[in-house]
């Protein structure tokens, strides 16, 4: 049985993908320093899975700390989600931002090579396109000049892995490029628990429908498209952790060391936010009030994905509906507010 350890494992999307590993019989080891995130969804998956699974709250930046994990662990591969991930504070704290995700990225990368080397996935994202000339967004849509930090440190890492395996021959790699990843898992026992005030859409949606927030602004309702307003790729997030697993799969069964192959996650099918709003209301009955305002800066357009090569080489497609996952955002959304 093959042990793989999560970086980041504590967050949104790790521990969704921790179950969802456990379920593929993979033994998962935890990693997290709890910067932006509870206990919450590990104590979820634990009780989804019936396992106690190994936590260290440790932070990857930290060497020694890593070291120790992997003395403790037979770590066969890492998929690594510790990173800070808010456009604006990265914006804000650059210095912050280069320091913690490139560090944390090369200290794992140093630590699994001299551990024997591994299968690592690294978890990036459709920001690296900014808005594509020609849509769907291909794996081969050169990447744009980034407009934030938080962006940046997405490119530079896909980098550093794409050389890092060119020289190091006991490296394989794969590249997840996220769409927007939304919804909470079906027991309602794992979800988004975003820190202050939302950035991103179904969180802001959900929490103005418990009457946590106000009004939802839909940033821009002049962009050229059908109703106005942006138009993005929303896939659930039990999907997105299979994808993981898929790519795993795929690397021990290829086993090429040496590869590095780059996979676009999203469901191929473009949504404006005004259709996700109106289908959040209807498939849960609740209103949420709205208002048009500007567009966000640094917002693109628009941008889906081309699915094809992560649903050929992966085996791996979008399968949970819009509105599911929408109706499980909801349910986690009045669990954690007792509603
Ligand atoms: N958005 C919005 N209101 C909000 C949050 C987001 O209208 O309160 C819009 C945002 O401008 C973008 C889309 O929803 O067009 C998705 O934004 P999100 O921050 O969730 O993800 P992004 O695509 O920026 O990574």
């Amino acid at each position: 049985m093959k042990t793989i350890l999560i970086t980041g494992g504590a967050g949104y999307i790790g521990s969704h993908t921790a179950v969802e590993l456990v379920a593929a019989g993979y033994q998962v080891v935890v990693v997290d320093n709890l910067s932006n995130a509870d206990t919450t969804c590990l104590k979820g998956a634990e009780k989804i899975t019936g396992r106690s699974l190994p936590f260290y709250e440790i932070d990857c930046c930290c060497k020694e700390d890593l070291q120790t994990v992997f003395k403790k662990h037979p770590i066969d591969g890492v998929i690594h989600f510790a990173a800070f991930k808010a456009v604006g504070e990265s914006v804000e704290k650059p210095l912050m931002y280069y320091k913690n995700n490139l560090t944390s990225f090369l200290t794992v990368l140093e630590v699994l090579l001299e551990n024997g080397g591994g299968n690592i996935v690294f978890s990036s994202s459709a920001t690296v396109y900014g808005q594509p000339d020609i849509l769907p967004a291909t794996e081969d849509t050169p990447r744009g000049v980034a407009t934030n930090p938080y962006g940046n440190t997405k490119q530079i890492c896909e980098d550093i892995l794409t050389d890092a395996v060119k020289a190091h021959p006991t490296l394989q790699g794969i590249i997840l490029r996220y769409f927007n990843p939304i919804g909470a898992h079906p027991s309602a026992l794992m979800g988004e628990l975003p820190r202050g005030v939302p950035n991103n859409l179904v969180p802001f949606i959900t929490q103005t429908a418990a009457g946590v927030r106000d009004v939802l602004q839909i940033f821009g309702s002049d962009y050229n498209t059908p109703d106005g307003t942006a138009l993005r790729d929303y896939i659930d997030v039990n999907d997105l952790a299979r994808a993981h697993v898929s790519a795993l799969q795929k690397m021990y069964t290829k086993n090429d060391p040496g590869s590095c192959e780059i996979y676009n996650v999203g469901t191929g099918q473009p949504l404006s936010v005004l259709e996700l709003v109106q289908k959040f209301c209807a498939v849960n009955n609740i209103k949420v009030k709205y208002k048009m305002a500007g567009r966000r800066q640094g917002d693109v357009e628009a941008v889906w994905a081309n699915t094809s090569l992560a649903n050929k080489h992966l085996q791996w497609k979008a399968e949970v509906p819009v509105e599911e996952t929408l109706a499980r955002a909801w349910a986690w959304e009045k669990k954690i507010r007792d509603l």
